[in-house]
């Protein structure tokens, strides 16, 4: 018959007929798209199964762990060596990939033959082979004596443990090396090379060829999370990152190994008579269902099994059926392709070739028939892997959570690329089964070689990437030595700071208070406090009541001082305090009273009474003209007369770690040091007179605010301060002082990050090395968000969330791990170097009173300490271990600047008053 006259045919009302004959006799192989819909929804669940620890063992869909964490990101370079097993030809490859400018990947490649008594010998033979194979490429390119990384495509079902450790599971393909099944297969080739002696090779990687697939579209997309493969030979198996469900974090590619769909019966009711008969002449009756429904190693098979039927059936042939046509095997899927093509007519002219070739005598009926046999089998198979491809898709969507999915599938395998209708048809039917994704599917060109050398090339980017970022934190780490130094320097600068001769030079200022007892229960009256020097300024009402039922209320009001009133005049701060003191007073009824006053002045002060402070000099901010080296008493109370509103009695000038103190003191008397931890950090605790040289007089014990924040001034921690600090103190309002504060308090620990963070994205090491303007933005990352991303109840998603919120829109999952490790490292620092600096204080109040043990009270305020999810529990430690004769009891104090200046300002009125 000429090509012309079955064009002709073609056009016929016969030709019609015949077409639905054939559809009636395959209605059952036709899935409409509601089938399709239900097959997706059907393996969605199975893949669920896969995932989860519990149902994995029975599931069908096994979902693999690759260990693949990461896909490339253009910046890889460097040689690789990859081995391709498993697919049609072993083969040995170098793979270049240089990323300066363009990114390029070269590749020279070698195919060896596998002898079949090695594929069928032992184990040791076929390893001692791949190795012989090796050292003859390494010698060809003259690059034996270089000891490069190694990726190796091993593509038989196996165990994978590690990113370099995977053990077979069993042999697959033709291959049955003995010794091999539930062996290491890396560990056997390592042993292999090893035994020759003549190179040396660093394997990295052993991966299946999807993942292979994934990576090398991954290298040219980096949309790309899928790798599918419809291959002649190969089994079908698709690859896609997930977030892992067993509570890790970041994801990782799971080979989903899904041809065994359906192995538990979930597609019994769509599989057909052929689908059985197919299956129990296989070698695996029962076993991968799904997979014998759509791979090219099937689909042939299928074909001529229907052809069988119908013959028998008098459909075909006239009825007749020859030997080769009963022959398993000998109806090829080359044949359906070729029969599909585009153009009908070839596609009849070479139907009715391949039947001749298989000794029938074909009407124009039959090769029409025929033709659309392979139709409805080859758009099957391409059907039903989008409805698998698309719960795929729609796991992924749910994973990121994102209302569109913008993904790229790669994809490799002959069916898909030779079959000349497949591709459309399941690009087409995977958009109508998810609407909502944009789908690009990119061709892979050779992935399971240069897969292999990808996967190699990224695992060598991330340990360099890593070693980088560990080396960049570990400035930030200290040792136990470290924190010891540094216990032993402030105990030195207490010491200098104390005494008069070198008080002047000291760094830690050690300021006495003249608070020289703590409240002993009978106190009472209605006292002011005021609270100046942190986030808040507030008037506060106290009203302490004595005897029987001690009791301490409060009432107060929280003001704003503005930004341009801290860095103005002293006169306007004054005049604006007052002006608060006089609202409050209306605001609580109490206009024109007189009471006595505790002024919270938590700013370094040089005290000669206890009403009254000399501004040593403004920190946390502040920086209002002509009040260092003025008495802030003074200052107040020239203000109160400019108002002439209302008359008030400064009583005392206090620091907020006195406050503190005394408040916890109130309740436990063992309380004799106090610590902030908030916008600034500071310390004070009971000195003995003796040791409190700037103070006449050697009896019982004094106060000392340590103003421990300086600590640093003088360069005692160059040595452990990195870049990012130098960064925040060249950046702050005072560069070179408080540099022990600007390493460990509220208003600084966020700028540290955000400068690591900075550093991190400007090396390629984070963001995808993307600087946003946001990102160098001063300020932007508070404190506070270091508490939220370090809370241990915080789920990765959610810290995706707060730096999106950050405006750091472009995180991935791998950003938010390491900006969740810089902010612990970070914090980490931070508590030791607090509980370090207290191990000091506390271990010098144990030696002032000569005790083998001490037990002591720590009063604690700050909402750094209180909030953060670790930092007391690090102090904790720091404190056991570096102060090991202390018992340290860390009490968080209530509102110690508010509620300890009226105390000490009851104290101090009882004690007067006694006086009169
Ligand atoms: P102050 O020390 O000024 O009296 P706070 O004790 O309230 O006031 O401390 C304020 C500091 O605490 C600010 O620097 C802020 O960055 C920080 N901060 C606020 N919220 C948190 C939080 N949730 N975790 C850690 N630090 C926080
Ligand atoms: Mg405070």
């Amino acid at each position: 018959m000429i090509a012309s006259h079955l064009l002709a045919y073609y056009f016929t009302e016969l030709h019609h007929d015949h077409v639905q004959k054939v559809d009636k006799f395959l209605y059952h192989m036709r899935l409409s798209d509601e089938n399709l819909m239900d097959v997706s929804k059907r393996f969605r669940r199975e893949m669920d199964k896969g995932l989860g620890r519990d149902t994995n063992p029975t599931a069908a869909v096994k979902m693999l762990p690759t260990f693949v964490r990461s896909t490339p990101d253009g910046t890889e370079t460097g040689d690789f060596l990859a081995l391709d097993l498993g697919g049609t030809n072993f083969r040995v490859l170098l793979v270049r990939v240089s990323s300066n400018g363009k990114q390029k990947v070269e590749m020279e490649n070698q195919i060896y033959a596998i002898p079949e008594n090695i594929m069928r010998g032992s184990g040791t033979e076929l390893f001692d082979h791949i190795a012989e194979c090796l050292a003859n490429f390494l010698e060809k390119l003259g690059i034996k004596d270089k000891k490069l990384p190694l990726g190796f495509t091993f593509s038989f079902p196996c165990q994978q443990t590690k990113l370099d450790e995977s053990f077979l599971v069993s042999w697959t393909k033709g291959f049955k090396a003995s010794g091999v099944e539930g062996r290491d297969v890396v560990g056997l080739l390592r042993k292999a090379i090893k035994k020759r002696g003549d190179f040396d090779i660093d394997i990295v990687a052993v991966i299946n060829d999807t993942v292979g697939t994934m990576m090398t579209c991954g290298y040219d997309d980096h949309h790309c999370e899928i790798g599918l493969i419809v291959g002649e030979s190969l089994s079908y198996i698709c690859t896609h990152m997930l977030e892992l469900v067993d509570g890790d974090e970041g994801r990782m590619c799971v080979n989903m190994e899904w041809g065994a769909f359906g192995d538990d019966g979930a597609l019994d009711d769509i599989r057909t008579e052929f689908d059985r008969e197919i299956d129990a002449g296989s070698l695996n009756p029962g076993k991968q269902l799904f997979e014998k429904m759509i791979s090219g190693m099937y689909i042939g098979e299928l074909v001529r099994l229907i052809l069988v039927k119908m013959a028998k059936d008098g459909l075909l042939f006239q009825g007749h059926t020859t030997p080769d046509l009963l022959t398993t095997g000998h109806f090829q899927t080359s044949f359906v392709s070729a029969m599909e093509n585009k153009k009908n007519n070839e596609g009849l002219v070479s139907a009715e070739q391949v039947l001749r070739g298989l000794g029938l005598d074909p009407s124009p009926e039959d090769c029409v028939a025929t033709q659309r046999v392979c139709q409805i089998v080859s758009t099957r198979a391409a059907h039903l892997c989008a409805a698998t491809l698309a719960a795929v898709l729609r796991q992924i969507r749910d994973n990121k959570a994102a209302e569109r999915l913008r993904t790229t599938v790669g994809v490799d395998g002959s069916v898909y690329k030779n079959h000349p209708q497949f591709a459309r048809r399941l690009n087409k039917m995977v958009r109508l089964l998810v609407p909502d994704c944009d789908v690009r599917f990119l061709r892979s060109e050779d992935g399971s070689g240069k897969g292999a050398a990808m996967v190699t090339a990224v695992a060598h980017r991330l340990a360099k990437q890593h070693a980088e970022r560990q080396r960049i934190l570990n400035t930030l780490r200290l040792s136990r030595d470290q924190l010891l130094e540094v216990k032993k320097r402030m105990e030195e600068e207490m010491n200098r700071g104390l005494a008069k001769k070198t008080h002047a030079t000291a760094t830690v200022k050690m300021l006495p208070t003249f608070v020289r007892s703590t409240p002993d229960g009978t106190e009472r009256g209605d006292f002011l406090a005021l609270d100046l020097g942190g986030t808040n300024f507030r008037v506060l009402l106290v009203r302490v009541r004595s005897g029987k039922r001690r009791s301490v209320e409060m009432h107060n009001k929280i003001y704003t001082i503005p930004q341009d009133i801290t860095q103005g005049t002293g006169e306007e701060l004054f005049d604006h305090i007052v002006h608060c003191i006089a609202d409050f007073l209306e605001y609580m009824g109490m206009k024109g009273a007189s009471l006595p006053l505790g002024f919270t002045f938590s700013f370094p002060c040089h005290q000669t009474r206890l009403d009254q402070g000399i501004l040593i000099k403004w920190t946390k901010g502040f920086k209002a003209s002509g009040c260092e080296g003025e008495d802030v008493a003074t200052l107040l109370k020239d203000a109160i007369h400019r108002s002439e509103d209302f008359d008030l009695d400064v009583v005392a000038v206090v620091n907020d770690t006195v406050g503190t103190m005394m408040t916890c003191g109130y309740e436990d008397p063992q309380c004799e040091v106090g610590l902030i931890v908030g916008t600034g950090t500071n310390t004070c605790y009971m000195e003995e007179m003796s040791n409190v040289e700037l103070v006449d007089g050697d009896e019982g014990r004094m106060c000392v605010n340590m103003e421990w924040g300086a600590f640093g001034d003088r360069g005692e921690l160059d040595d452990l301060c990195t870049e990012f600090d130098r960064a925040v103190d060249d950046q702050s309002t005072y560069p070179g002082k408080q540099r022990y504060e600007k390493m460990i308090s509220g208003m600084y620990l966020g700028e540290i990050v955000r400068n690591v963070l900075l550093d991190f994205t400007a090396k390629g090491l984070l963001f995808r090395g993307k600087l946003s303007e946001r990102l160098k933005t001063r300020g932007i990352f508070e404190t506070k968000f270091l508490s939220q991303i370090e809370s241990d109840r915080l789920a990765l998603r959610q810290v995706r969330s707060i730096l999106q919120h950050l405006g750091l829109t472009s995180s991935t999952c791998d950003d938010s791990i390491l900006v969740k490790e810089v902010c612990s490292v970070v914090s980490k620092r931070a508590a030791q170097l607090c509980g370090a600096g207290l191990s000091a204080v506390i271990d010098k109040i144990r030696l002032n009173r000569g005790l083998e043990k001490l037990s002591i009270t720590v009063g604690v305020d700050g909402t750094l300490y209180k909030l953060h999810p670790h930092f007391a529990t690090i102090m904790r430690e720091t404190l056991r271990d570096l102060a090991p004769n202390c018992e340290v009891t860390l009490a968080q104090s209530e509102d110690g600047s508010g509620k300890g200046a009226a105390l000490i300002t009851a104290v101090a009125c009882r004690l007067r008053d006694a006086g009169k």
